[in-house]
């Protein structure tokens, strides 16, 4: 197993990173455990949610919220901002954006599932400004684990159209950056480029690493998880 990450972020204390294909499905629960207790997170301090594909972040203010919540039934939702520690959030994904946002010390971190359609709502600007929202103090810094990238994310018209300034074209057939659009975004919402890092990881061009949705139409799924101790 290897676990994707940012070392400005490890720097900072958080406990973060995207699963591979060797930590098997992050749906089974069974591999869920196996990494938090590895990792040395504490049973029932990572929240989760049902994620529908959409712009709606829940925001947690403090340590009080995150445990009501974690009491909870899933809450619908495709992203959290979160303030303060002993609790972290995880989602899953197998081509889709799992994208981080942190402030200057990490006080203040947002994660959000970032398929084409929460990009297209502007769910990457929106998770950057409730990052401000929470607290974020001074310069903030994103990262995104390993997604599908414009090599193989092929879509058709009504999708490209979606992404105006995004589009290549390649013997007549339509694919779009993801990365060049949330950059967009994020540097709408105040960030610097050089705090953007999206490395270029394809989980569909990469069987060997990576489970892919569009490749293998599978339910299998990494995760992405942040948690400050
Ligand atoms: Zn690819």
């Amino acid at each position: 197993m290897k676990i994707y990450s940012d070392p400005r972020l490890l720097s900072l204390g958080v406990v973060h990173g995207t699963t591979d294909r060797g930590a098997g499905n992050m749906r089974l629960a069974e591999n869920t455990h196996k990494l938090f207790d590895a990792l040395a997170i504490p049973e029932g301090r990572i929240l989760r949610f049902k994620q529908i594909h959409s712009d709606t972040l829940v925001s947690v203010a403090s340590a009080e919220e995150a445990r009501a919540l974690s009491n909870r039934p899933l809450q619908e939702a495709d992203g959290w901002a979160l303030t303060g520690r002993s609790y972290g959030a995880a989602i899953l994904t197998a081509d889709c954006v799992p994208l981080i946002i942190w402030d200057e010390k990490a006080n203040a971190i947002g994660l959000a599932h970032c398929g084409w359609r929460g990009v297209a709502a502007g769910l990457p600007g929106k998770t950057a400004r409730a990052v401000t929202e929470h607290g974020g103090k001074g310069h903030l810094s994103a990262w995104a684990g390993p997604h599908i990238q414009s090599c193989c994310f092929e879509v058709q018209q009504d999708v490209a159209d979606k992404f105006p300034g995004c589009v290549l074209r390649k013997n007549g057939k339509l694919y779009v950056d993801l990365n060049k659009e949330i950059i967009r975004q994020l540097t709408a919402a105040g960030l610097k480029e050089e705090n953007i890092r999206l490395p270029y990881y394809c989980t569909c061009g990469d069987k060997e690493n990576f489970f892919s949705y569009r490749r293998d139409h599978t339910k299998d799924a990494m995760m992405t998880f942040v948690y400050k101790p």
